[in-house]
């Protein structure tokens, strides 16, 4: 479980739910787009998907779980055999090695299973709070919402929780929200975050400008606004993207 931070309003609880049951509607079915059949392998898969894609992760998995299905026979194999396999997901050496080092950590303390703990997945080589809250929610029914680079913008963007570190808005989340919602917030915020709200947002294609403090703010029309002479973007005539600190400082009251 994350740190709990300090009390949150009954108000922020409803909105947060509110907001996540919206996403819900909007993005029906959303979950991770990995493509797994065991904890084991949604594990090796989110560790592939760093500085990758789930698209081009899923691309590889098929090949590499059909030679090494589970964690034994990863933790027998040589890094090296591994490259080709995953070498279309990039960083391929420092991948095949981690995730060999990871299916030998499983093999040696855990039996060969993944554990069904934070407190014990955070152990794992190359295993970060992000990558077991996927593994934790998705497949071993745990509450968990990670937190990536789309869930730290969207939801600071939003105004549903601030946090100056992923763990840190994970704790705000997590405290907002029930249990059994964390993960499906957390894909959802995914998604919204993939296709809509990116990093420079398409608000006017977004379905819940009324639930967005940085809508509300004014943030869009800023954002469009060309910049004043002497701004640094005046001279090249680039904006920078709106992001979470611009919605955050403009929201307050
Ligand atoms: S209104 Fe704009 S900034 Fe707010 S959630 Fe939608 S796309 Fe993101």
């Amino acid at each position: 479980m994350p740190p709990r931070p300090r009390r949150v309003a009954p108000r922020a609880h409803d909105r947060a739910s509110a907001i996540v049951a919206r996403l819900a509607q909007a993005y029906p079915g959303a979950t991770t787009e990995l493509v797994y059949r065991t904890p084991f392998e949604l594990l090796v898969a989110t560790v592939l998907s760093a500085q990758s894609t789930d698209a081009r992760v899923n691309t590889v998995t098929p090949a590499l779980f059909a030679r090494y299905p589970d964690a034994r026979a990863l933790a027998a194999a040589a890094p090296e055999a591994l490259e080709p396999l995953v070498r279309a997901t990039g960083f391929f050496r420092a991948k095949s090695r981690a995730i060999v080092g990871l299916a030998r950590a499983l093999v040696e303390r855990f039996g060969g299973d993944v554990p069904p703990r934070m407190a014990d997945l955070v152990t794992l080589p190359g295993v970060g709070r992000k990558t077991a809250n996927v593994v934790l929610g998705h497949a071993l029914g745990v509450p968990g919402l990670p937190v990536d680079r789309h869930v730290f913008r969207v939801a600071q963007r939003i105004g549903l929780a601030r946090g100056r570190t992923p763990e840190a808005l994970e704790a705000r989340l997590t405290a907002q929200l029930p249990p059994e919602t964390w993960t499906l917030a957390s894909d959802c915020l995914i998604l919204h975050g993939r296709r809509v709200c990116r990093p420079k947002p398409l608000c006017q294609k977004c379905g819940i400008q009324s639930d967005c403090a940085f809508y509300r703010s004014g943030g869009p029309a800023r954002a469009a606004r060309p910049a004043p002479p002497g701004h640094p973007t005046a001279a090249s005539g680039r904006r920078r993207a709106p992001g979470p600190r611009a919605g955050r400082r403009r929201s307050r009251p």
